[in-house]
């Protein structure tokens, strides 16, 4: 049995739950994804497996993932809820990019500990933090940078028409 396996089954019986085929199914699904999933994603993967398991056991096994501390959960901002794997995995926050959706992962010792500092400013007992940064990636950006010249090229043209037109 792996540590993630005896981590749910432990969470499970906490519950007064039993273990079951389709909860470990779902379960070895989602250990087998890699990066960020939503529950629609994690459905049909699961459905590729068998395809007798209905789309609200996987929502509530997604549930007892993150209760369990196996998964853990990410906006994005497109109003769906994303869950990767969160057992002994480093925290990280995320910057996703508006225009491709793209989601890049990063780590900072100093933003946590400003996090902290701001928590205990306020006398706030933090218990978990979503630190989503939004903006345009690299790649999204260069794409706008290359239509910029095109339409500069085109008012020149145009520039051209007007003083040719004026003579
Ligand atoms: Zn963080
Ligand atoms: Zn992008
Ligand atoms: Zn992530």
């Amino acid at each position: 049995m792996t540590e993630e396996q005896e981590v749910f089954i432990k969470h499970l019986r906490g519950r007064g739950l039993k273990r079951t085929a389709q909860r470990d199914l779902i379960l070895e699904v989602f250990l087998s994804t890699e990066g960020h999933v939503t529950g629609e994603d994690l459905y049909h993967l699961v459905r590729k497996q068998d395809a007798n398991v209905g789309q609200t056991t996987v929502y509530r096994t997604l549930k007892l993932l993150t209760d369990s501390g196996l998964a853990r959960e990410a906006r994005f901002g497109d109003g769906r809820a994303h869950y990767e794997h969160n057992y002994k995995h480093q925290h990280h926050d995320h910057m996703i990019c508006s225009e491709c959706g793209r989601v890049i992962e990063f780590y900072s010792p100093e933003l946590e500990a400003i996090q902290d500092e701001m928590a205990a400013r306020h006398k706030f007992e933090l218990t978990s933090h979503l630190l989503r940064m939004i903006g345009v990636c690299v790649k999204c950006r260069r794409q706008a940078r290359g239509r910029k010249p095109a339409g500069k090229s085109a008012s020149k043209e145009l520039e051209r028409a007007a003083r040719v037109a004026a003579r």
